[in-house]
């Protein structure tokens, strides 16, 4: 039988054949007039995704990491304070990031599957005067949705920069970065984005770009500085060759597509898309009695849902049964709980038909575990959802 698994994990995800047509492209130049019309055409498009005016945006052969790493290199001079809004793993890796490149890091944090409140945030901001906050809209350790609007009003109030770690989040769930006042967002290309791995996407905004320009000291990476990168950026998007380092042809074309896929069907209407795959998914999780890490359904992400294993089913086992059933999934990754939850990721080109699938492998792995429950009940109660009862 083909291989026909469903890639239902928090990135990488399914991607569209026609994505994945351009990937398969013979590689250009990428000085050429053909790359440069889509290099120019992904970095507005992006500009659009992230919904800023006025951004300067990046793409950068890399992962996700690259993107943070660029971020805290070209924002932070030794000895600057930097808040961290933590919510889990990747919060754990923003601090490690920016104290790496000489800051003083002070987290304010919650209990694994909780987020800080915006009035610890804001009596953490009153303590020092911090350079930059940095926020995981989505922690992908715990699926908890952070209120990056809410924090973002913090930011203005206290003028610091707000960093936003969208990797899980951008292209799926709500983030208006002109209007909430957001200065740096960034994603890679292999979540919301639908694309294959390996490119870093940043936007900056005005004020975070002039935050870089009245550093003092030399970016610490050769790579990430974006002395290199700024002006390549504005070069390809006036539609000017420019040379720093090879960009990824082939999945800047794809990125060009997904971009456009993303737009066309409306980042409005994405987001209502994910909301309500994620709504059926958690409502199907809940049907099969399984608890969910985030604290409440008011602060979980709609791009993925972190299910705990019922009393006596083993991860390694429901994961392997899962597989056998069609559906790949992800295991914990919380470091207080990695064996005690396991990661469905809804996010990219899923449709309700992957999340019946979706459900139908879980069901398949429980009963394979020999946990009870009415075969079919989490079809129905995502059915039902999806049917608005
Ligand atoms: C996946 C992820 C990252 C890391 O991205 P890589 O592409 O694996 O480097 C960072 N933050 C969040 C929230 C993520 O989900």
């Amino acid at each position: 039988m083909k291989h026909r698994n469903l890639l239902m994990i928090p990135g990488p995800v399914e991607v569209d054949p026609e994505v994945l047509a351009a990937l398969g492209m013979p590689p250009v130049s990428h000085v050429g007039a053909d790359f440069i019309e889509v290099f120019g055409s992904a970095l507005e498009q992006l500009r659009q995704v992230f919904l800023s005016t006025d951004g300067q945006p990046f793409i950068l052969a890399g992962s996700g990491t690259l993107a943070m790493d660029s971020a805290a290199a070209n924002l932070i001079q030794p000895g600057d304070a930097a808040l961290v809004v933590n919510t889990g793993y990747f919060s754990d890796r923003f601090a490690a990031i920016l104290q790496r490149y000489g800051a003083q890091v002070t987290q304010v944090g919650a209990p694994p599957g909780d987020r800080p409140s915006l009035e610890q945030v804001e009596a953490a901001l009153q303590g020092a005067a911090f350079k930059c906050m940095t926020v995981t809209q989505v922690d992908t350790s715990t699926g908890v949705l952070a209120d990056v609007q809410g924090l973002a009003g913090l930011a203005r109030r206290y003028d610091v920069l707000l960093i936003v770690d969208g990797v899980c989040s951008v292209g799926g769930e709500a983030l208006n970065m002109s209007e909430w006042g957001v200065d740096v967002a960034l994603t890679a290309s292999q979540k919301a984005i639908g694309c294959p791995p390996g490119l870093a996407l940043l936007v900056a905004s005005p004020r975070a770009v002039a935050a870089f320009r009245a550093r003092q000291l030399p970016v610490q990476s050769y790579y990430a500085d974006w002395n290199n990168w700024l002006p390549i950026m504005q070069s390809y998007e006036a539609r000017k060759p420019a040379y720093f380092a090879t960009p990824a042809v082939n999945l800047v074309a794809a990125l060009n597509v997904s971009l456009k896929q993303i737009l066309q069907e409306g980042m409005a209407a994405r987001v209502a898309r994910h909301a309500a795959l994620s709504r059926a998914c958690k409502a199907g999780i809940a049907a099969l009695g399984l608890k969910q890490l985030p604290a409440s359904s008011e602060i979980a992400a709609h791009t993925m849902t972190a299910p705990f294993y019922p009393a006596g089913v083993s991860g390694a086992e429901f994961l392997a049964q899962a597989a056998q059933a069609g559906v790949l999934l992800a295991g914990g990754l919380h470091p207080a709980l990695r064996t005690q939850y396991f990661r469905i990721g809804h996010i990219g080109a899923v449709t309700r038909a992957d999340i019946l699938a979706t459900l139908a492998a879980v069901e398949s792995a429980l009963a394979a575990g020999g946990y009870p429950f009415d075969p079919g009940v989490s079809l129905s109660a995502a059915q039902r959802v999806g049917r608005g009862q």
